[in-house]
């Protein structure tokens, strides 16, 4: 008697002990969980915060190139209307020939001493064949067309590397 009642005792013990150690085992597996979701978050925070950081620098840069593209569509307006007033426009002509487009080059530079190299030239360094439509930063050379400026990453001019490229219109 005492003997079976023993072994029912051991039973429920063992039985008892088996889902204690169960639910620890399934516990632990929650904590660990838990702590894996903490780390993630601190990771996702800590990118917000980068990210956030970065867009605030890129504003500030498209506010400079915005100020900078403002005074050179100035100096362009200034180049063009001196341009006007010698008559020698080539303004939306892309068939200019060499020969006109300096001779036009060297009236403006001529009319101001304080226009910036860039406006030497009217058609494209790479393919000479098209007006100058896009401007390149950080060094602000205006010298490439549209379709020459997909595919160079370094200006003809300075040899600077461009970061962005932004497209001007004349007129
Ligand atoms: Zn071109
Ligand atoms: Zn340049």
């Amino acid at each position: 008697m005492k003997g079976v009642r023993e072994l029912k005792q051991r039973h429920t013990y063992s039985f008892l002990n088996a889902t204690e150690r169960g639910i620890g085992r399934k516990l632990h597996e929650k904590e660990l969980e838990i702590e894996n979701i903490n780390n993630k978050n601190k990771e996702l925070v800590d990118r917000i915060k980068q990210a956030s950081m970065e867009i605030q620098s890129w504003h500030y840069r498209v506010k400079y190139n915005e100020s900078v593209i403002n005074v050179l569509k100035n100096n362009l307006k200034q180049a063009m209307a001196q341009g006007a007033m010698h008559g020698k426009e080539g303004c939306g002509d892309s068939e200019v020939d060499d020969a006109a487009s300096h001779t036009n080059v060297n009236h403006i530079v001529d009319g101001s001493r304080n226009l910036t190299p860039t406006m030497k030239q009217t058609s494209c360094r790479a393919c000479k064949v098209h007006e100058v439509s896009v401007l390149l930063l950080p060094c602000r050379h205006l010298c490439l067309c549209k379709d020459c400026e997909g595919f160079i990453e370094i200006c003809p001019i300075c040899k600077a590397m461009k970061t962005v490229s932004v497209q001007v219109y004349m007129c």
